[in-house]
């Protein structure tokens, strides 16, 4: 079966031509699709019923099927399951005036940090663009706020699934698609730099934010938190930062796990501060303090290393901001999400 989520406008209207419809029909269903959030052709009434008929026969939408859904007052997480029986976690945040959907992109992760809770299945595959978008549309129709910003920080890294991401990100940033502002769609990624660098050059993906997962000041520091950085080493991921081309007035986030006695200390935030050195204009830093897993061997900060970890970066003039997860309570936060796990029910934590 094939999808209607896993192709571009130019695409769509190619396989409708070879099925014999005219081009401007790709745009019909892709305006029902994701501005009237129809996904059922019977419903489209501006086609005819042959052509309705012709349709459904080749194409359907939802490639996952929502198999449970657990909420709490400040997000909402969704497990989907794959056609071939993988599940993947998609967490709906309530921020104070609008939503934010965290995808997935991939299911499990080869990079292997040793503080996330994803690491732990390792890589089983990559997801398709259709499973991508798929995770938007449910969400979207079952949500009745219109969701208007993504992040790419679900399971997964997103550069590792360099193609299928540049097209889930084409299709929600333009007009015919999801039509999402640019400055509201955000890819984060552990630091993969010949990716960073693909995504420099790449005029569809520069004009998204961008997170790079930093989790450390130091080389050393990396390779023991994220061991793929023993090939994508600090220095060459910094100097590619320097020189990102980036649209005006955006600045690259620099994200920073902190966890007790391993990355939190007065010295490691000093360390930090030298390493952004004369580009503080470039940058902005988000503290995650760690959200503890049973099958994670670290622990949460307590608040005052974090805050004063803040304090020393703000009298640097680097602007910080602590970002306490949301979903925490239904497992959904940050590093927690897994694609094989043991059901927690809320009432238990
Ligand atoms: N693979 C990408 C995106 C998914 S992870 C990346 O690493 O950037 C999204 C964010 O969650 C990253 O910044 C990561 O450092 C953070 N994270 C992972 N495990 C965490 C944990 N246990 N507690 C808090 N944040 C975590
Ligand atoms: Fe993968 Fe990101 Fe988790 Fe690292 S933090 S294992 S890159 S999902």
């Amino acid at each position: 079966m094939k999808f209607i989520t896993d192709y571009t406008l130019e695409e769509l209207q190619r396989e409708l031509e070879i099925l014999g419809l005219e081009r401007y029909r790709a745009r019909q269903v892709l305006s029902w699709t994701y501005r009237k959030n129809t996904t059922d052709f019977s419903l489209m009434t501006d086609l005819s019923k042959g052509h309705r008929t012709l349709l459904k026969e080749h194409f359907s939408f939802h490639p996952l099927e929502i198999v449970e859904r657990v909420s709490s007052p400040s997000a909402t997480k969704y497990l989907f399951r794959t056609l071939d029986g993988h599940v993947l976690e998609t967490v709906l945040i309530k921020e104070r005036d609008h939503l934010t959907l965290c995808v997935s992109s991939q299911i499990g992760c080869a990079v292997g940090c040793t503080f996330c809770a994803t690491a732990l299945d390792g890589l089983k595959r990559n997801l398709t663009t259709s499973e991508i978008i798929d995770q938007f549309l449910q969400v979207q129709q079952d949500t009745e706020e219109r969701i208007r910003n993504v992040v790419f920080m679900g399971m997964g890294e997103p550069l590792a699934n360099y193609e299928n991401v540049r097209k889930a990100t084409q299709i929600m940033v333009s007009p015919w698609g999801l039509d999402l502002s640019k400055r509201r769609v955000t890819i984060s990624t552990s630091g993969l730099v010949a990716q960073l660098r693909r995504m420099a050059e790449d005029p569809v993906m520069r004009e998204i934010n961008l997170a790079v997962s930093l989790n450390s000041p130091t080389q050393a520091g990396r390779e023991k938190l994220m061991p793929l950085t023993k090939t994508n080493e600090l220095e060459e991921l910094m100097e590619v930062l320097r020189s990102y081309p980036l649209p005006k007035y955006r600045r690259i986030t620099l994200e920073y796990v902190l966890i007790k006695d391993v990355n939190d200390s007065e010295e490691d935030a000093r360390r930090l501060v030298r390493l952004i050195g004369r580009y503080r204009k470039r940058f902005k830093v988000n503290l995650i303090p760690f959200n503890p897993d049973p099958n994670l061997p670290y622990e949460r900060p307590e608040l005052k290393a974090v805050l004063n970890f803040q304090r020393i970066l703000w009298e640097n003039n680097i602007s910080t901001f602590v970002r306490f997860s949301k979903g925490a309570e239904v497992f959904g936060a940050c590093g927690q999400l897994r694609a094989r796990r043991e059901y927690v029910k809320i009432t238990d934590l």
